[in-house]
């Protein structure tokens, strides 16, 4: 017997068990892989792997949301978090973790909990006692129909895309070399009187310990055309279903002008090449993706290509080209609901208040999104089985700018993926500088969760 059934045990499924479970309920986690399923995208029986890129983002709270979502995670107990924090590998000011450590940890601790129950086994209907269903982007089929039967429409699914990762003793250390943009990492620091938006920098492009590869003109403008002309993979059930922007195939980025890329992942700005002590025309940076640094993922790579047509393209590209690859590129599903419509405040579907939702299946993007959410239908749980309601948290924190974006404060008809940004925040009242605004954001979210905590 248990309190509540949990499908799924990834990064929301986990998370939400670990509190129910701490907070005395008894879970039974119901997971299919192990069970003779798996996805297209997992590799493993753990409880929540990560996918594609081992990294959590920005962990500086005071200037970058996803940096104070860490930080509200770690306040309300967050065992993803724990477990990220005990595993985390360098990646300058971004929280980037050894991915198997990672899965591994999170899995020993659920399994070690009395109150949780690991059940490898496939779920294909909606359950009638109260349940989290936490199966993520790839939602095996029978399940996401029966969804779909309930809800009455269909959950829209579309392609994400996962890039290269390369052996580290693949690459040329003669051609490439170690260096953070601006050298900006733990022990970097950015010019004087810059900012990482004045230099049109984003979260996961700065840190320590990215491996650069050079490209002058033509051989950036070579490598362009090849991408253009290189053979896709057809999928043509999925043609024109939109991507989500993070996750663009570097093939359609090029698509889009010959600089589109150079001003994106392969931009050269803030890279010295020892070689020349200047900075290369373009620029391929790999970052480290397992604890013992011997695999490297390609930034910004995602790629519909085939794989011989990866393996040639991006061995022309200095100092791969003897790479040898420990995975290829693809692309997936991404199964979400229109939550704004069909979820309440307390993400219970409307239909059937029994169940939760929780995690990118609701249309949060990324992992410690869907972990977060994965959380607060947690929370809500407990304080529904004590008898209790929890207030939602405010929409001045991370934690309620993504619950309520998803639970009401997106347009139902254009809702899309969405990872945590200072867009989904109440906009600061009154004239502020530029400059000040991310951290009025972030020291309004820690008075406000600390408010609600209190309550
Ligand atoms: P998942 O972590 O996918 O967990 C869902 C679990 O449910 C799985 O373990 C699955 O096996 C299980 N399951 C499914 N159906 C059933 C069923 N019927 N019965 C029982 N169990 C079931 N996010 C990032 O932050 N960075 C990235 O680089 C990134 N790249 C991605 C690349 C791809 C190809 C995909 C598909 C997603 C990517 N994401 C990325 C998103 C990331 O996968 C999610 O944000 C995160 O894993 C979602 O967590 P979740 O718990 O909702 O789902």
């Amino acid at each position: 017997t248990y309190d509540i059934h949990i499908v799924g045990g990834g990064l929301a499924g986990s998370e939400a068990a670990w509190q129910l479970a701490e907070a005395g309920f008894k879970v039974r986690l119901s997971e299919m892989r192990g069970g003779g399923d798996t996805t297209p995208a997992h590799h493993t029986d753990d409880l929540a792997e990560l996918v594609c890129s081992n990294s959590f983002r920005s962990d500086d709270a005071d200037s970058n949301a996803v940096g104070l979502l860490h930080q509200e995670l770690r306040a309300l107990g967050s065992l993803i978090l724990r477990e990220g924090d005990r595993h985390r590998v360098p990646a300058g000011s971004a929280l980037a973790v050894d991915r198997d450590g990672f899965s591994a940890g999170v899995t020993a601790a659920v399994a070690a909990h009395p109150n949780i129950t690991v059940v490898r086994e496939r779920i294909d209907t909606l359950p009638h006692t109260p349940a989290i269903i936490a199966t993520g982007p790839l939602t095996a089929p029978g399940l996401s129909e029966r969804i779909a039967a309930e809800t009455g429409r269909d959950s829209l699914a579309f392609f994400d895309a996962i890039a290269p990762i390369v052996h580290r003793d693949s690459i040329d250390m003669e051609t490439a070399w170690f260096q953070s943009r601006w050298n900006k990492g733990t022990s970097g620091r950015l010019p004087p009187g810059q900012t990482e938006d004045s230099l049109g920098l984003s979260s996961p492009d700065v840190g320590t310990d990215y491996i650069n590869c050079p490209l002058d003109k033509d051989q950036y403008h070579a490598f362009v055309a090849a991408l253009i002309d290189g053979e896709k993979t057809e999928y043509r059930e999925w043609e024109n279903v939109p991507y989500f922007e993070g996750c663009m195939p570097i093939e359609v980025m090029a698509e889009r002008g010959p600089e589109t890329l150079r001003f994106g992942p392969m931009k050269g700005v803030g890279l010295d090449d020892p070689r020349t002590g200047r900075w290369p025309y373009a620029c391929v940076q790999l970052r480290q993706d397992n604890a013992l640094g011997t695999l490297w993922n390609i930034v910004g790579f995602q790629t519909k290509l085939k794989h011989a047509e990866q393996v040639r393209l991006f061995r022309t590209i200095p100092g791969l080209q003897n790479a040898e690859f420990a995975r290829l590129g693809g692309l997936h599903r991404n199964t979400f609901l229109r939550s704004p419509e069909l979820l309440d405040a307390t993400l219970r579907l409307r239909s059937r208040p029994n169940i939760r939702f929780a995690g990118q299946i609701t249309g949060c993007e990324g992992y410690i999104e869907s972990a977060s959410i994965g959380l607060l239908a947690g929370r809500f749980a407990i304080a529904e089985l004590r008898g209790e309601t929890l207030a939602p948290p405010p929409v001045e924190t991370a934690l309620g700018a993504l619950l309520s974006h998803i639970t009401g404060g997106a347009e139902a008809d254009s809702y899309q993926p969405m990872n945590v940004n200072f867009g989904l925040f109440p906009p600061i009242p009154g004239r502020t500088k530029k400059a000040d605004r991310k951290k009025m954001y972030t020291d309004r979210a820690r008075s406000a969760l600390a408010e609600w905590l209190a309550a």
